[in-house]
């Protein structure tokens, strides 16, 4: 077999397993968007065969072959020595040179063996009973939401709990769990960096937050009424598409939670619809167009490889946070869609001034759901997140304690306490799906959001001019060629160091957030 051959069938392979994953979230992003209310046990089974499937052909021992003959042969001297006796030796005229791996492949080559070595050692029966459990305790915090009741839902995410520490004990971090599942959602990353990084955005991110707060200034709501869905549903598209989310590869649907799924050639968004408060499938929508414009402009050439994949969840935030907050958010985004909103929906906002309307875009209020918040306060909302996962990863909190933990924590870092545990603990989906150690990405993603608009601004100082005239392609230009062109090719403290000069850094999100609100705020 030659390094060319052995490579064409290491990357069939890959392709083979990346195939498998995108059926398997699109029975996910079904679930979530189509399925009809007592399907849910069908589709826990559907599931849990798909992800037995894909297990199967990630970990396929001649993934491991290949992998494994490849790295003998990556250009080292003695590869060049074996191929140079292989046919064609004593034939007249010159030797043809070794094939050998590019830049690129060898890029490939690494992750997948990352992949590969990680993959094997999850059994086949772990793999699937741990999808099965996901689907049903989906439904079963569904449902325990619903009524507010944690009891009901403790066992559930008793379970993923132990799940999730047994995966990190497959993986060899029976000791540090926590570091594997934050490193699963951002290579690189330990829970050590984020705590440093955490306390120093805290430090100065509390008294931001308690400035702009008791400013006698307050953001209208009041005009927020009445805004039918449909002229919200034409406006979004119209947003999303100018922003250059491709819809020929794509599509937006509603949901409970908002979500992006899909890779590649086909994205699946999804929003949801308030009549008293369009600006949420608005910016919800942006958000997760964010995420679209990401996997839209991952090399379509390396699907299915780590060149054609996202980095991991930090990285995704930080698209989506850059267009929701720091382009949507901004004064030239509303001079260019000001007159467009106002178009669509003249009755509503007649009464409301440029500087009204701008304001109420930037509102800042604490509140308990970590979705509707603020861009100022929502890494607290994080911050608690993380300080609660880690100490239910070391053990230093049970799941019946988790409620007055939440409590305790909310009062302390936004002063609220949840009346109930709906509008606490049992408000995000993350949990029910094993996710623990996703959501220390969404601040990451805000800090990297803030260091990459720092640095696109540096190099294109002009750049919101553009989009006081509508034109987004220079910022879209520039992420594709910083961000999503490189897929898997760098962890994420590294591509944030290899694009902006300096490491992750909090100093950029506070400078941002004291940039845009206090002088919003300044009585
Ligand atoms: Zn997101």
């Amino acid at each position: 077999m030659t390094t060319e051959t052995a490579y064409a069938e290491l990357v069939a392979r890959l392709k083979r397993s990346h195939v498998l994953g995108t059926v398997n979230g699109l029975l996910g992003w079904d679930e979530q968007v189509n399925l009809p209310p007592d399907s849910a046990d069908l589709r826990a089974e559907q599931l849990a065969v798909m992800a037995e499937l894909q297990h199967a052909a990630a970990s396929d021992p001649r993934l491991g072959e290949l992998l494994a003959e490849l790295e003998g042969r990556d250009g080292s001297p003695a590869f060049a020595e074996a191929s140079a006796g292989r046919p064609g030796k004593g034939t007249a005229g010159p030797a043809v040179p070794p094939y050998q791996l590019t830049a690129d492949q060898q890029v490939v080559l690494q992750r997948a063996r990352r992949d590969y070595d990680r993959v094997v050692k999850l059994p086949p029966e772990f793999v699937r009973e741990k999808a099965r459990h996901n689907s049903q305790t989906f439904h079963a915090w569904a449902d325990c939401k619903a009524r507010s009741d944690f009891a009901g839902y403790a066992p559930f995410l008793q379970k993923q709990l132990e799940l999730a520490k047994q995966e990190a004990a497959y993986l060899g971090y029976a000791a540090a769990p926590y570091d594997y599942l934050i490193d699963r959602h951002d290579p690189g990353m330990t829970a050590a960096v984020i705590e440093r990084l955490f306390a120093e955005l805290k430090t100065d991110l509390v008294p931001l937050m308690r400035e702009i707060v008791s400013s006698p200034v307050k953001a209208r709501t009041d005009f927020l009424r009445g805004f039918p869905v449909a002229p919200q549903r034409e406006f979004l598209r119209a947003v999303t598409e100018r922003l250059g989310f491709n819809y020929r590869r794509g599509r937006i649907d509603v949901s409970l939670h908002p979500f992006c799924e899909g890779s590649g050639a086909d994205i699946r968004m999804t929003t949801r619809f308030d009549e008293n408060n369009p600006l949420n499938s608005l910016f919800g929508s942006i958000h997760e167009t964010g995420h679209g414009l990401y996997e839209q402009g991952l090399p379509l050439e390396h699907q299915g490889t780590p060149l054609g994949q996202a980095v991991g969840m930090g990285v995704h935030e930080s698209q989506s946070r850059l267009w929701e907050n720091q382009v949507a958010r901004g004064r030239a985004f509303w001079r260019f869609f000001e007159p467009r909103f106002r178009e669509t929906f003249p009755a509503q906002l007649r009464a409301v001034s440029s500087d009204e309307l701008y304001l109420t875009v930037n509102a800042v209020r604490p509140t308990l759901i970590r979705v509707d918040a603020d861009e100022v306060t929502y890494n607290l909302h994080i911050i608690l997140r993380f300080e609660l996962e880690k100490r239910l990863l070391a053990g230093m909190l049970v799941v019946a304690d988790l409620p007055a933990a939440w409590n305790a924590l909310a009062q302390e870092l936004l002063g609220l306490t949840p009346p109930n545990d709906r509008e606490g603990v049992l408000q995000d989906v993350h949990w029910s799906g094993g996710m623990f150690g996703y959501f220390p990405s969404y601040c990451i993603g805000n800090m990297m959001a803030a260091q990459l608009w720092h640095q696109v601004r540096k190099e294109f100082p002009g750049l919101e001019e553009d989009f006081a005239c509508g034109d987004f392609s220079r910022l879209l230009g520039w992420l594709r060629r910083q961000i999503h062109a490189q897929g898997r090719r760098h962890d994420t403290q590294e591509l944030v160091r290899v694009v902006t000069g300096e490491p992750l850094t909090p100093r950029h999100l506070l400078h941002y957030l004291r940039e845009r609100y206090l002088p919003l705020y300044r009585a």
